[in-house]
């Protein structure tokens, strides 16, 4: 790791001083560049813990006092900087879904002209860079210098892998229009299960981000929001282990051998199509012999080429090669037909 990479961890919400404290104990050694815990929580449907508030500010000031990490939380609004900065955060960051109020947004900024405090800036939830950007611009227009972006992936609607997507090229685009820009990725929002942090944490590694944050409480399973990506402060020691920050060459490497094990799995896939091609061939076969119709019907064959070819032809693949594909595969069809046809036991 580089020294300017950085780390931000701790629990998604400040639930309670004895898990801020107990979380934050078990962070010190790992060394984060910032402590974090949500205090005023943007709940999509009303009626869901909404943070704990005012008393978690003094929570967070204890944990910094006693264990001297930085610390960082959300704003969405301007009563919320005020009262980070009257309690000594040392960072805050705007939440993906303030990112896509610009009247939000500029409020903060406003709130923060002449502030002197690292600020990150998380994607808007719907994918749009300009949004992105513009919520970062307004940081810059009054004044503030330290600006990061956070890449917490994007909405969907439907089921998916990940509880957000995470559109890589929309933080490489943000990176190619803002190269100075740090950029750090948040794993466990795009994510949403911790079993599957490691592989995006790496793959943001890969793309040479500048740091993560990844949520973590000291008893994950109970948390009050977002329990399932949550680790406990053990668990993100052995995730970190196991990151592996790999040079140019290693990580071309590893491109070459996930092409290559796409490919191996298109094999398999054309081996059964083909398979089944072949079964349902017989199949052909046994109805031809039963009602005594020829095996090579020839306008039917030729249809089927030219069509076939066309098709593939139009999908990019070459005239020369489709015509030898589909020749071969109608010769092997037609031999199992005959094979059918002079076997007894199809009697
Ligand atoms: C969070 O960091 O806990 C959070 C609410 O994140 P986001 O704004 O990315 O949803
Ligand atoms: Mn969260």
């Amino acid at each position: 790791m580089n020294s300017k990479w950085q780390l931000i961890a701790g629990p998604c919400s400040a639930e309670t001083r004895e898990q801020v404290m107990e979380t934050a104990k078990g962070l010190v050694s790992l060394q984060p560049s910032y402590f974090r815990a949500g205090i005023w929580k943007p709940r999509t449907r009303p009626g869901e813990f909404e943070g704990s508030g005012n008393p978690a500010l003094e929570w967070m000031k204890e944990a910094k006092a006693t264990y001297g990490l930085k610390i960082c939380t959300e704003v969405a609004t301007s009563q919320h900087v005020e009262l980070a900065l009257n309690a000594g955060f040392d960072m805050l960051w705007i939440g993906a879904r303030t990112t896509t109020n610009p009247f939000s947004v500029q409020e903060i900024a406003d709130a923060l002209r002449g502030v002197d405090l690292p600020i990150m800036v998380k994607n808007p939830i719907n994918p749009d860079l300009k949004l992105w950007v513009g919520a970062i611009e307004r940081l810059y227009n009054v004044g503030v210098v330290d600006v990061s972006a956070i890449h917490r992936g994007f909405s969907v609607y439907e089921i998916a892998k990940y509880r957000n997507n995470p559109n890589w090229q929309i933080p490489i685009d943000l990176k190619q229009e803002l190269p100075q820009l740090p950029l750090l990725c948040d794993p466990s929002h795009i994510t949403g299960d911790a079993s599957m942090l490691l592989e995006v944490a790496q793959k943001a590694i890969d793309l040479k981000y500048d740091g993560l944050m990844l949520e973590t409480h000291c008893n994950p399973r109970e948390a009050w929001t977002d329990a399932k990506q949550q680790v406990s402060p053990a668990e993100l020691a052995e995730l970190l282990a196991k990151l592996h920050f790999r040079d140019r060459r290693e990580i071309e490497e590893a491109e070459l051998l996930e092409f290559r094990a796409k490919i191996n799995a298109m094999d398999e896939a054309i081996i059964h199509l083909l398979t089944e091609r072949m079964f349902t061939s017989g199949l052909i076969g046994k109805f031809k012999k039963e009602h005594n119709l020829a095996i090579l019907q020839k306008a039917r064959w030729e249809e089927l080429l030219v069509s076939n070819v066309d098709k593939a032809v139009k999908l990019n693949l070459s005239q020369e090669f489709s015509m030898q594909l589909f020749k071969l595969i109608h010769q092997e069809s037609i031999h199992i037909q005959s094979q059918i046809l002079n076997d007894k036991n199809h009697e």
